[in-house]
């Protein structure tokens, strides 16, 4: 395989080939992975002009070049993909409405096929479509209800290949006093079925009291605000335990933590996010995603706040230019994003960053330093967004908005988010977003012909300096995934290195309530069962991601069917 440059990582040029750098009309790949970033920094610098004029811009693209190029800051895929090229989409996420009439609907659909086709991922509320078997006054015919349109979306997904690159994804919600909730709940739970979707029930605080209460629940029709049935809460929320147990699907999403952090609450209520759930958006919303790459801010042992603070002012800058040059695929997507002009600047690398500094994810000193370097970052973001909206003037909904109370310029609604970072950490060979070590040794199914096989680099240069490196310990290490088998390995050391499912539950969700303290958004999280877990781990996690106060969950016991970007295969 050629060698990959800094900052790449060793698996990121057949990816890279495949999916990010430029092709000539032939479709022959013409840049190399340095010029696709100089290629990003002078496209994205462009949305400097309005302010500071062609010098200003040659400076900025200096700045990003080096942020990027130093491997701290990455912008989401698409803008790696598309900026400074003719298509020239830079977000990775979009809310689309739909409304309950088949010309809503089917208009979602035709919004859907071209945000994919730009390479955008998009989210959807069905919580206002009539259920199945309900009144057509039309037609006098029936509705067939949200799940059997979501097929149609579906469909259209599978049939639209992202511009040659990437298969698009979909986030499909539902509030849990929709009548159809139940049929909703179970409708991943056949393999093959609605495969382009990530499910999530919009669940709120009455629901879970009343839960809680085994206490009755209403299903209502929103067509017209009727009672459709009652059932027992309890029982609803069985189900979603038994699904996400079955299929670590659906994932809750929690409608008062999520709208607590509408910053614009006078534009509506956020009923719906992108396909991972990291971000909540508004009909027809836009966002433009980012990361720092924790493992790269260590000096000497300690993460450096001053340099971490900087490059957050920066990206923010990046993220906003992005704004500014960004080709939005519709024009309802522009005026809606560029009403709020939102941003989300999180981290990857964190495991990496933790394992430098030998503090096992599941330790108290762990949380802490993630609440901490969230909360740098976020001061940091707030900051420069606030000096912004001073030099170029606050996003235009800003005046309504919750910030106004508090500052006097604001440049962007939002501007953290913890993304998933799936492909960006590839690139870097750095672990993912806030996740711990999925496992040691792995596959990565990230090209669809092709498994990358992966030892953990810095687990591989600690079992050298302790003479351990051996084929041996290699094939046992390849066979389990973890450290548990490793002979004569320190036991401080498999704590360090511990992996996702070795991990208490109970510290996945301590860690995503950290970094969530200081998030705008959403974070990007999947809390990790082993195999045995029964459904009454499923449901505590439910439950005490409720209680605190997370924006959302997602659960994938170990085994179970779905879809893994990560899986742990035996290595030959
Ligand atoms: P990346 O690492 O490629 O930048 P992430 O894994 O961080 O992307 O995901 C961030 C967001 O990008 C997702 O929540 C989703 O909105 C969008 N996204 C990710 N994968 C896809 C895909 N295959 N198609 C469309 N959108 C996607």
């Amino acid at each position: 395989m050629d060698a990959t440059p800094f900052p790449f990582g060793p698996h990121a040029l057949p990816v890279l080939r495949r999916r990010y750098l430029a092709r000539d009309a032939e479709g022959r790949v013409v840049e190399t992975p340095e010029q696709m970033l100089a290629r990003v920094a002078g496209a994205v610098a462009r949305g400097e002009e309005p302010w500071g004029g062609a010098a200003a811009a040659r400076e900025m693209e200096r700045a990003f070049l080096g942020l990027m190029s130093q491997g701290l800051f990455l912008p989401n895929s698409p803008t790696l993909m598309n900026a400074g090229r003719e298509l020239g989409q830079l977000s990775a996420c979009f809310v689309i409405p739909v409304e309950d009439s088949l010309e809503s609907i089917f208009e979602a659909v035709k919004e859907t096929a071209l945000i994919h086709k730009s390479g955008g991922g998009t989210g959807f509320s069905f919580s206002h479509l009539r259920p199945a078997g309900d009144v057509v006054a039309s037609t006098r015919g029936v509705s067939s209800g949200p799940v059997s349109f979501m097929r149609v979306f579906d469909m259209a997904t599978e049939a639209v290949k992202q511009g040659g690159t990437r298969r698009g994804a979909n986030m499909g919600i539902l509030a849990v006093s929709h009548p159809d909730i139940e049929a909703f709940i179970a409708a991943k739970r056949r393999p093959g079925v609605l495969e382009n979707f990530n499910i999530s029930v919009l669940v709120n605080d009455a629901f879970m009291a009343a839960a809680r209460a085994d206490g009755p629940w209403q299903l209502v029709n929103p067509r017209d605000g009727a009672v459709a049935r009652t059932v027992s809460a309890a029982g609803l929320l069985e189900q979603m335990v038994q699904a996400a147990h079955q299929s670590g699907e659906p994932g809750l999403a929690f409608y008062e933590a999520i709208n607590r952090g509408n910053p614009t609450p006078g534009l509506g209520p956020l009923e719906a996010t992108n396909p991972c759930g990291e971000q909540p958006l508004l009909p027809h919303e836009s966002c433009n995603l980012g990361s720092l790459v924790l493992p790269r801010f260590l000096k000497d042992g300690e993460v450096d706040f001053p340099t971490l603070e900087e490059a957050a002012a920066l990206a923010v800058r990046f993220l906003d230019d992005v704004i500014e040059i960004n080709r939005h695929p519709l024009p309802q997507v522009a005026r809606a994003s560029r009403l709020t002009r939102k941003i989300g600047l999180g981290v990857m690398g964190l495991a990496d960053l933790l394992a430098d500094l030998e503090l096992p994810y599941d330790s108290p000193e762990a949380a802490a330093l993630g609440r901490e370097v969230m909360a740098r970052i976020a001061a940091a973001a707030r900051a420069a967004s606030a000096e912004l909206g001073q030099r170029r003037g606050s996003f235009p909904a800003f005046a309504a908005s919750r910030l106004a109370g508090g500052w006097s310029h604001m440049r962007n609604a939002t501007v953290t988010t913890v993304a998933p970072t799936g492909t960006l950490s590839l690139l870097l060979g750095c672990s993912s977003g806030i996740e711990p070590y999925f496992a040691l040794a792995y596959t990565r199914r990230v090209l669809e012909e092709r498994d990358l096989v992966e030892f953990n680099p810095r687990f591989l240069a600690r079992l050298a300096a302790l003479g351990l490196d051996t084929p041996e310990q290699r094939r046992t290490l390849a066979a389990s995934g973890n450290a548990t088998a490793i002979q004569g390995l320190p036991p401080e050391l498999g704590q360090v290195f511990a992996t996702a499912h070795e991990i208490d539950p109970e510290a996945h969700l301590a860690m995503q309530a950290a970094f969530q303290a200081s998030t705008d958004n959403g974070v990007s999280k999947t809390v990790n069962l082993d195999a045995q877990a029964g459904p009454e781990q499923v449901r505590r996690v439910f439950t005490r991601a409720h209680a605190l106060g997370l924006k959302g969950v997602t659960v994938f016991r170990s085994g179970c069917r779905g879809r893994q970007v990560l899986e742990l295969l035996p290595l030959p």
